[in-house]
């Protein structure tokens, strides 16, 4: 079991637990480093930061930044960046920006199919409101009992293709990179093998070509273990991750106890033969930022 976890929400965008609750869970569980990345959001770091401070364990400033690529929804994680640096700050407030809108055509579309008062109900389930998303909604379709938990909701009513989705423009992959980049952090691309088409996993030829163009703008590193992968996808990516010359990363991608694919912590090794993306921090200042 590996003690380092680098992907986690807090409610500062869609998990249940604050950055204190988070940091108190993940030292009880034995993680001695510890990045929080909030979705589209950075301003539960420093609360994280001052929480794992006060027990000793080693933090790393991300985010996880909502993209764009080809038809594709990506999330990019960015690694040990600066929170203050403006082109991040302003890119990530644009990004935020649409959420509003398409939470409003979310309930409109729900409503067509009989299912109301959903965006009012959705706002309740939210700390921060301007990073109102899905997960919002699904623990609100919950509670009115239209499912029995998120995971339903989501495969009935809010994946792509389903009633309630409403296809959505977020950051250019190009810009994310660069924001991440440009304020000292390291790109990851998220869980690899949970963007769909249809029912399955992206095709080989698109994950090369989307490796390809991570590369060459400025991508660093790939998920390797992440909650959403199994076993055999760790080793795929960890392939993927050779083949590109590009680092591994590992995180549970976890929400809140009662809906996560694991919990903080809870994760195997990097395979190996991978390279972690923390070994580059073992050699710069940036556990050292403040
Ligand atoms: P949004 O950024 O509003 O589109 O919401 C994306 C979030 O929804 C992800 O970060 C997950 O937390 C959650 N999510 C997406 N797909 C699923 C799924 N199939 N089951 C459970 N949660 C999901
Ligand atoms: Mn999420
Ligand atoms: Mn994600
Ligand atoms: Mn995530």
């Amino acid at each position: 079991m590996l003690d380092y976890d680098l992907h986690c929400h807090s409610t500062f965008s869609d998990g249940t637990l604050t950055p204190t609750e988070i940091v108190a869970r993940a030292s009880e569980r034995g993680v001695t480093m510890l990045a929080l990345t909030d979705h589209d959001d950075t301003d539960g770091l420093l609360e994280a930061r001052a929480a794992a401070d006060q027990c000793g364990m080693t933090f790393i400033n991300g985010v996880e930044i909502s993209v764009s690529w080809r038809k594709h929804t990506l999330h990019i994680v960015g690694l040990g960046i600066d929170p203050m640096y403006e082109p991040l700050v302003e890119g990530l407030k644009k990004v935020r920006s649409g959420r509003g809108e398409r939470a409003q055509k979310m309930a409109d579309e729900l409503a067509k199919i009989g299912i109301g008062g959903v965006l009012q109900g959705a706002y309740k389930f939210t700390t921060n409101p301007n990073m109102i998303g899905r997960t919002h909604f699904a623990r609100y379709l919950v509670e009115s009992g239209h499912c029995k938990d998120v995971k339903s909701v989501f495969n009935r009513y809010l994946a792509s293709g389903k009633p309630g989705y409403v296809p959505h423009q977020w950051a250019d992959l190009a810009d994310a990179i660069s924001w991440i980049r440009g304020s000292g952090g390291i790109a990851v691309l998220a869980h690899p093998g949970r963007y769909m088409v249809g029912k399955h996993s992206m095709g080989k030829q698109t994950m090369h070509e989307l490796l390809g163009v991570f590369v060459e703008l400025g991508g660093g590193a790939v998920e390797v273990v992440t909650g959403s992968h199994t076993p055999p996808q760790y080793a795929e990516f960890a392939r993927y991750a050779e083949e590109f010359g590009l680092m591994s990363s590992c995180g549970s991608d976890f929400h809140g106890p009662q809906e996560s694919y694991r919990d903080l912590g809870r994760l195997p090794d990097l395979p190996l033969g991978c390279r972690p993306v923390w070994e580059h921090w073992q050699h710069t200042s940036a556990l050292k930022a403040a």
